[in-house]
């Protein structure tokens, strides 16, 4: 019924009044037909731009023979695709769902079942880092720990140790033998595009393995293609015993999973997870056509020379401007600029000015444009970065 005091659309966001027709690789355009370069891909999403045709096709075609089919029969296309990201990673397993924080979820449960199925139910402690997001879920709320997205939910998921980010001696301290798993994101994306040092993710890995601990990383953001490696923990050098995905998954369709090894998916038995529309035909069919994209010779390379490109791009506008953007970081095609002045302020003249965003955390303006952009895009992005933040310096 309709009530005056609350728009029909929940008011959880703070949305900006703009509204987008249509998609084409990196341009987004809007009613008007103003085009806007999308360096926001979407929070990271559609990482082959928009309405990349070979994803088009492959949805219209997928979704003309069959959408849904419940998990209580095999679905081939789920098959393929876990057996994709199993040839092209360290994972042994993988489980399909349908986003970020249910796949963080799905990670959370498998440590758990881990340590219960080896006979020790008492190992619940899951160490995790301040500034990290995994997601919107209890369970993902109360892992990251921050009052923004905990206020008001209480009581939260017990069981998280929340660590000082970049704290090694507070990490060799919490590390112990009742410790089950540490939980983090190789680079914080909302946190603000901070990478752990791959000497400290290195310095994780040997605490994990001496108390025998899971390391378990989200690469809900990271992972497919954007930081120039299928996964960011493959550029850290670093071995992960569990990994969460989506975002880029599907470029744009609702997707997840997360992926293991056998060892840290030993509690995963018949009956111990599940999801109804996790790995549908549909959904797989999209992620499948992600990976013909991603996998094909070269194209990460691809990626990861754009991405020096890239940065080094924004690096020369942040040396010109003298004072404007702070500091520059972030790895591949997940590059972070840190502005003198606040942000969202940044962003909308940015906006304004044809280019699209991202806010994060510590004053962040996070630059995710698809993965599939061209030379001259990142150059045009990187002049209206200039004469914008020039533009208001003078
Ligand atoms: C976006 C994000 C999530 C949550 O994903 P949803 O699909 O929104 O649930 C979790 N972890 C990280 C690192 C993310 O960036």
């Amino acid at each position: 019924m309709r009530n005056s005091s609350i728009p029909s659309l929940m008011p959880v966001y703070n949305r900006i009044d703009l509204v987008f027709e249509r998609g084409e690789g990196s341009w987004l355009f809007d009613r008007r037909g103003k085009a806007y370069l999308d360096f926001g891909s979407g929070i990271a999403v559609t990482g082959l731009g928009h309405c990349h045709p070979h994803l088009v096709k492959a949805l219209q075609e997928q979704a003309a023979k069959l959408w849904h089919v419940s998990n209580l029969y095999r679905i081939e296309q789920q098959e393929k695709l876990a057996d994709r990201l199993v040839a092209n990673s360290f994972a042994e397993t993988v489980f399909v769902c349908n986003s970020g924080a249910e796949a963080i979820e799905g990670c959370i449960k498998l440590v758990r079942r881990y340590w219960w199925a080896k006979g020790r139910p008492e190992r619940t402690k899951i160490v995790t880092f301040e500034g990290a997001f995994h997601g919107r879920t209890m369970a993902a709320i109360s892992a990251a720990g921050s009052k923004k997205l905990t206020e008001g939910c209480e009581p939260l998921l017990p069981g998280f140790e929340i660590l000082p980010f970049g704290d090694h001696a507070a990490l060799e301290r919490a590390i112990g033998p009742e410790t089950a798993a540490v939980l983090v994101e190789p680079i914080q994306g909302e946190g603000g595009i901070r990478p752990v040092p791959a000497s400290c993710l290195q310095a994780l890995r040997e605490l994990c393995d001496r108390q025998g601990c899971l390391l378990v990383f989200d690469e809900v953001q990271t992972g497919m293609g954007r930081t120039g490696k299928l996964f960011a923990h493959e550029a850290f050098g670093v071995r992960p015993d569990v990994v969460a995905i989506a975002k880029g998954l599907g470029g744009g369709f609702p997707i997840g999973a997360f992926m293991a090894t056998a060892e840290a998916a030993s509690g995963m038995t018949a009956g111990a997870h599940g999801s109804t529309f996790g790995g549908n035909p549909l959904a797989c069919a999209v992620a499948n056509a992600v990976l013909d994209v991603m996998l094909a010779e070269g194209f990460l390379d691809q990626v990861a020379a754009k991405g020096a490109l890239f940065k080094r791009r924004v690096e020369e506008v942040a040396a010109r401007l003298g004072g404007a953007i702070q500091e520059v970081r972030g790895l591949g095609l997940m590059v972070g600029i840190k502005t003198a002045r606040p942000n969202g302020e940044v962003a909308a003249e940015l906006r304004a000015a044809g280019l699209l965003t991202v806010p994060a955390a510590d004053n962040v303006l996070r630059l995710l444009p698809p993965l599939t952009i061209s030379e001259a895009e990142i150059e045009q992005g990187c002049a209206i970065l200039a004469e914008t933040l020039r533009a208001k310096a003078a």
